[in-house]
């Protein structure tokens, strides 16, 4: 099939879903042959033990042109997954879902008309009523999703939303690596798609097995929030964020030394009692900053040194050309 023929790839991660799969897939088909779309479905088997790949293969051999398969030799998690989907889909518009039936094939035709007609980058679920527990996910979601938007300045509610859609072009030109499919529209927004919609979608229970995902998902979420900022900000330049701090806590360090060698001076000439500068704290203090304030400063050269070297330190995507 040429790459235009395909009006959208649905993309799947799982793992241990084996119950859900072929409802799944027959739900998927149902809309899009109602809608007249022309599509694939990518199942992503991230290392499952049960019989999810079995069911896979079966649904492959009945419909070998539009059921697509991919088996990871071990579980390496949802971000690789997606970004193996990404990297294969060839429809006009990827649409990304969770395989437990959580979220509903019944939103594509809307999501697909806001990336096509609407003209949005990238179109984000928003689970406004969410069938989850209610102490252990939707409360820490919630705080979640409020420092999400703070920083990314994205104004999206549900941020970490499996059901997503994206014009081809963005998942071609990002890079989901470690945890960080929690992140996918602050990485899209970095590489310069800043049309990013929202859409309330159904949101359903879970039907078979459980989540994948413990409470530790905060934690790590928090974390990874916190490196894609930082880096966002000072991943090509960090001579800006370390020689910064560096500088002024040196000479933070070497004016309060003066201070303190100079009344110590002062102490002598007016015969003031005065303690020894060695047993005094600022001292210690001062020196402490200094050689901190070196070291940071150190850091941040061999951060501009490990850029110089990095592949993709001259990275741009163009957008248009005449
Ligand atoms: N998943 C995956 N690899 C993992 C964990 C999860 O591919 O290591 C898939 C999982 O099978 C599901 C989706 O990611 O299709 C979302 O997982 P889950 O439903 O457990 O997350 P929750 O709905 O609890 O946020
Ligand atoms: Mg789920």
């Amino acid at each position: 099939m040429a790459l235009t023929d395909i009006d959208i790839s649905v993309v799947i991660p799982l793992y241990n879903e084996e119950e859900s799969l072929v409802k799944l897939y027959e739900w998927i088909d149902r809309v899009m042959t109602d809608n007249g779309f022309r599509y694939e479905v990518l199942f992503i088997n991230d290392g499952s033990t049960d019989c999810s790949w079995q069911v896979i293969e079966q649904l492959h051999s009945t419909r070998p042109e539009i059921v697509h398969g991919i088996c990871f030799r071990r579980n390496y998690g949802k971000s690789a997954a997606l970004h193996y989907g990404f990297q294969r889909a060839q429809g006009q518009v990827v649409i990304t879902m969770d395989a437990d039936l959580q979220d509903s094939p019944d939103e594509i035709p809307e999501l697909y008309r806001m990336i096509t007609k609407d003209g949005y980058d990238v179109v984000s679920g928003w689970k406004k009523k969410r069938y989850d527990n209610r102490l252990t996910k939707n409360l820490p979601s919630l705080l979640f999703n409020a420092t999400a938007r703070r920083v990314t300045g994205i104004q999206l509610h549900d941020m970490n939303c499996g059901l997503k859609a994206y014009r081809q072009e963005v998942v071609k030109n990002i890079e989901v690596f470690s945890e960080m499919h929690r992140y996918i529209p602050f990485l899209a927004k970095n590489a310069g798609f800043t049309r990013i919609g929202e859409k309330v979608v159904q949101h359903r229970k879970r039907e078979f097995g459980e989540s994948k995902f413990g409470l530790n998902r905060f934690v790590n979420g928090y974390l990874d929030l916190l490196t894609l900022w930082f880096l966002n900000r000072f991943g090509k330049q960090p001579m800006h964020f370390f020689g910064l701090i560096g500088s002024l806590m040196f000479m933070l360090g070497f004016v309060a030394i003066i201070v303190v060698g100079g009344m110590k001076l002062y102490a002598l000439q007016h015969g003031i009692h005065a303690m020894l500068v060695g047993t005094n704290p600022y001292f210690h203090l001062s020196i402490l900053m200094m050689i901190l304030g070196c070291m940071l400063f150190l850091a941040g050269f061999l951060g501009e040194l490990v850029i110089r070297n990095s592949p993709n330190r001259n990275d741009y995507l163009v957008k248009e050309q005449i």
